[in-house]
């Protein structure tokens, strides 16, 4: 058999993507080399939260993939999701006005009147800053809602080398597709792309229980979920360059990090770590996600010659691998974007639409021309 679409990559983008592809194709396959999860996405505290800033194209992006993701979630795995008002707090005081010009210009719904109880188990320090409070916010259970996303779609746990395109169709091992799309997070690209360079951010957090009860989501140096039934609550998480794998002393040093500005924000009692969780996240140059068609970017150059003398191409006519997608870069919110950029991807499948000129993959190609032709 062979498949309509290939997706190589098991994260929050891959199991986004098979759900929305397996909508519209027949024969869909989901591979990784581990287990559903089992990268970046397995560690993420799955917060659904905006991005709290003044503007610009992530932040625009981000607020649309709120509202979409927040729906979604609910409307298929409704179980899998905590939906609870979030109290946002300024970590410094040039952050009050990042939140005063969101406070301004959204169209999310700001909870008034909850805010004086909202308040009162804060610490003084979360207490003296800026903040804002939203009707509704949500934490996914991150493995379970990538593994629910991927049902109905073939699994196939596989370490992916290479991949061709031979007699109209892409080579995977012994393994046909029609498509490929690629989402294999901070790991290295499956085909030549340098003017894609990946952001490997490592990140840790943990989960605890507590006899503090904490009623809302509350983002200030560090993200807190509210306490579940059972007291148990996320804290996360820490961004991280230079990590250290499989190091009880570094490890030990990102769970102290995370409690103290836990600490700062709000006096959790009777704290026990129940488990830690770390990974990568995958961001961009631009610190934009990647969504769209593979340029091929060998006959590209070859294409248009000029791009070497600094001259503009439009991303759209980047000469392309056919039938070859890739959706990345998502930074630390993944869980919020995925679904929707997943849905763009479809659709720019199945319509053969034009590049989204701010998410295409192609938008890096005459920076790295310009920069690495140059003799
Ligand atoms: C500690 C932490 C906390 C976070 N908290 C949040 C949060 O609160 N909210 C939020 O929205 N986001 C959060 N994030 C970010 C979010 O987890 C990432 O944006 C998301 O996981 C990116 O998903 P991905 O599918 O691109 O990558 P990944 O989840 O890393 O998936 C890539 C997959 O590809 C597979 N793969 C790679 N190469 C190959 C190959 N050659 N063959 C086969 N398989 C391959 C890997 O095994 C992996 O499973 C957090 C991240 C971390 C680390």
């Amino acid at each position: 058999m062979t498949y309509d679409v290939a997706i190589i990559g098991a994260g929050v983008n891959g199991a986004a993507s098979a759900f929305h592809l397996s909508r519209r194709f027949k024969h869909v396959a989901l591979m990784d080399q581990g287990s559903i999860a089992s990268g970046g996405s397995g560690a993420a505290g799955a917060f659904i939260s905006p991005k709290f800033s003044k503007g610009g194209e992530l932040k625009r992006l981000i607020s649309e993939a709120f509202v979409y993701s927040l729906k979604f979630y609910q409307d298929n795995f409704p179980d899998l999701i905590d939906v609870k008002p979030l109290l946002h707090i300024a970590r410094r005081e040039d952050e009050a006005l990042k939140i005063r010009s969101f406070k301004n210009s959204t169209e999310l719904k700001i909870v008034e009147q909850l805010k004086e109880s909202m308040f009162s188990g804060l610490n003084r320090f979360a207490q003296e800053q800026e903040s804002i409070a939203l009707e509704c916010s949500g934490v996914v259970d991150a493995k379970s809602v990538c593994c629910e996303m991927a049902k109905g779609v073939d699994f196939i746990c596989l370490k992916v080398d290479s991949i061709s395109y031979e007699n109209n169709c892409w080579h995977i091992g012994d393994i046909r597709a029609k498509r490929i799309v690629l989402s294999t997070g901070a790991s290295a690209h499956l085909v030549p792309m340098p003017h894609i360079r990946l952001r490997a951010v490592w990140g840790h957090r943990i989960d605890i229980s507590t006899t503090t009860q904490l009623p809302y989501h509350l983002h200030q140096l560090v993200s807190i979920s509210a306490t579940d039934s059972s007291g148990k609550c996320a804290i996360g998480a820490t961004h991280d360059l230079n990590f250290k794998l499989n190091d009880e002393h570094y490890i030990a040093t990102q769970r102290q990090e995370l409690l103290d500005k836990a600490l700062k924000s709000v006096d959790l009692k009777d704290i026990k770590i129940l488990k830690d969780y770390a990974g990568f996240r995958s961001g961009s140059n631009d610190y934009l996600p990647m969504m769209g068609r593979v340029a091929d970017l060998k006959q590209t150059l070859k294409r248009y010659d000029f791009l070497k003398d600094g001259f503009k191409m439009p991303y759209t006519k980047a000469i392309y691998h056919k039938d070859l997608y890739m959706l990345n870069g998502v930074g630390g919110y993944g869980f919020v974007l995925a679904p929707l950029l997943a849905k763009k991807l479809t659709d720019l499948i199945v319509e053969d639409a034009d590049e989204d000129e701010v998410l295409s993959p192609s938008r890096f190609i005459t920076r790295y021309a310009k920069k690495a032709l140059v003799v």
